[in-house]
């Protein structure tokens, strides 16, 4: 059976099939949970959420919208020595902008404590569980290995009883961390080593965010982790790969304690080159100062590339794209650029900045000529208004739009050529004027008044086409140029991640800018014309002190944008 027989039913799959959805629509069709779907995003509060994570969010919202169900948040915060109230308060934030709302269900793990210990008490009189007093070493020596089964806890056989008064006592707080931990009494012979009668509690004297001191023991991630789980009523617990082998361990559980049991699906994380998406090493790079804190706009969590200028039309687009697999790939960065660039081609208001600015003096302009304005539109096809751009007798273009001796193919500027200034008029290089050392300092050129507009007064081809802003009326601003933060393809695979650093991965540079971008707020997202897409920085742009992030250069859209306006 296709799959579009097999949902040609109340639920219709939308156009990325991936295995998670014909699996939820199987269980729809099939009456499971009486055709309910909720899903969860479960993240640990113990780091910013990175690329990595907009896969899983838009995978468990996704699932949930597609199928009338519901998306619970839920923070694991079982492990109170590494999470904070800022990573909660930033994960919400990264959620909602992404596009996703959890409505009413924000959950912790830590408001089940009191659940899970009476569950794990259930399974100590089931005869399931018992307190363990090994140390952490002697229950790694003794856990066995791939090959060989582990060998039984003297501690093992403890009675009911015993066991009952032992996990209460360690609840009171009598034991030093460390010293015990309750155990489920599964097989120390199964050849899946997490069956090895593992770890349900352990004994941490921590602060916890939420509960501050009641407790001083904590629920292990996969006893805590399963059994929330069940308690929300989830019904598709959706899960990256390594947890394939925990699979077993969960249904053990659920099943002893003959709770609902959810259904884990294992999906493959997603993997980009050039990238880490491992939070302990994004940790280092936060804490060792090599970018200045998670929201370095090279950095590939959420709240970076937000900053840097990312949207979360293109992120959610980027994570569509990519599908929902069962087995590992890498994805190249550059397919996140792509998207991004798709999104703010089609919506990104254009302007004029020259980042490296050479300054040009129309010789046969008017000194004393200011009333020189000109209505550019925003977007050269939607549209989204006009904005005053301003001419006068010097001004900058980019350094690099000017060459002495011009290469085999260059239509820029060079000595005795002729360009277009964007939607303003045509101008052709006189004069090279140089500094004692050699460097160019300006260049003399000619205008032609009759050119005005960009159009061509006797329909004489031109080819060049460049930006421009006008020097008495640019806007001095800083101009952050952002590039890939390691040199290396999969930095993750390296001996040390931090070898591969890409010391070119930022640049900054004083620009020019037109007037119009004096005050544009902070977040705001625009095309500098032929250099790229950036983003007013959410923290360091000022009114008047205007400073940009580069998200991404361009690709082709100026070749196309050039062709048009040269039949004008
Ligand atoms: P890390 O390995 O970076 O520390 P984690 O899995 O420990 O990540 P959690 O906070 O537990 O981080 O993750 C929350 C959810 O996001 C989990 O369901 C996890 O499977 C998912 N997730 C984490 N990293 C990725 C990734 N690279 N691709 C897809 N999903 C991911
Ligand atoms: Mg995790």
């Amino acid at each position: 059976m296709t799959t579009s027989e097999k949902n040609s039913g109340d639920v219709s799959l939308s156009a990325h099939v991936n295995f998670i959805r014909v699996r939820v629509a199987e269980d729809i069709a099939s009456g499971k949970n009486a055709g309910r779907v909720m899903t969860r995003f479960p993240p640990e509060p113990n780091g910013y959420l990175h690329i990595g994570h907009a896969k899983s969010i838009c995978l468990n919202f996704g699932l949930s919208k597609e199928f009338a169900g519901v998306t619970n948040l839920r923070f694991d915060d079982t492990n109170p020595a590494k999470e904070e109230v800022e990573y909660v308060e930033s994960i919400m934030r990264d959620v909602k902008w992404l596009g996703f709302d959890w409505e009413d269900r924000l959950y912790y793990a830590s408001d089940y404590f009191e659940k899970l210990f009476a569950y794990a008490v259930e399974l100590i009189k089931k005869g399931k569980a018992y307190v363990d007093d090994q140390s952490a070493e002697e229950i790694r020596a003794n856990r066995g290995t791939l090959k060989q089964p582990g060998t039984n806890s003297p501690y093992r056989d403890r009675s009911v009883e015993e066991n009952l008064e032992l996990f209460a006592r360690m609840r009171a707080g009598e034991f030093p961390d460390g010293t015990r931990v309750l155990r489920a009494k599964i097989d120390m012979a199964s050849p899946n080593v997490v069956m090895r009668d593992p770890a349900l509690y352990r004994i941490k004297h921590v602060h916890h965010h939420r509960t501050g001191d009641a407790w001083c023991i904590y629920p292990m991630y996969d006893f805590a982790h399963c059994l929330s789980d069940s308690i929300e009523g989830v019904t598709h617990s959706i899960c990256t790969l390594e947890f394939a082998n925990n699979r077993p361990l969960y249904d053990w559980i659920l099943d002893e304690l003959g709770v609902f049991h959810p259904q884990q699906i294992e999906f493959a994380r997603l993997n980009l080159t050039h990238t880490v998406l491992s939070k302990r090493k994004l940790i280092h790079l936060v804490n060792e100062g090599i970018t200045t804190g998670w929201d370095d706009p090279r950095m590939p969590t959420l709240s970076g590339i937000r900053r840097r200028g990312f949207t979360p039309e293109a992120m959610r687009d980027f994570c569509e794209r990519i599908g929902v697999a069962r087995s590992d790939n890498m994805v190249e960065y550059g397919l996140l650029e792509h998207c991004l660039r798709e999104d703010l081609n089609a919506r990104a208001p254009r302007a004029m900045a020259v980042l490296r600015p050479l300054k040009v003096v129309i010789e046969n302009y008017p000194d004393d000529k200011t009333d020189d304005v000109f209505d550019f539109p925003w977007h050269p096809e939607k549209d989204m208004g006009m904005r005053k751009v301003p001419f006068s007798k010097v001004l900058y273009i980019e350094q690099d739009d000017f060459r002495e001796v011009p290469p085999k193919g260059y239509h820029r500027l060079y000595p005795g050529n002729e360009v277009r200034l964007r939607y303003a008029y045509y101008i052709t290089c006189r004069e090279v004027v140089k500094d004692a050392d050699g460097n160019i300092t300006e260049l003399r050129c000619t205008y032609d008044p009759e050119s005005r507009g960009g159009g061509s007064p006797d329909g004489r081809k031109i080819k060049g086409t460049l930006h421009w802003v006008s020097a008495a009326h640019a806007v001095d601003a800083e101009v952050r140029l952002y590039d890939l933060l390691f040199t290396a393809s999969n930095p993750g695979a390296e001996e040390d991640f931090t070898s591969c650093i890409n010391p070119k991965s930022l640049e900054v540079v004083r620009a020019k800018l037109e007037p119009a971008l004096a005050d544009s707020a902070p977040g705001w997202i625009c095309q500098f014309e032929r250099l790229g897409y950036f983003c007013a920085d959410e923290k360091d742009s000022k009114p008047g002190a205007p400073v940009f992030n580069r998200a991404a250069t361009l690709k082709d859209t100026w070749g196309k944008i050039e062709k048009k306006q040269g039949g004008k």
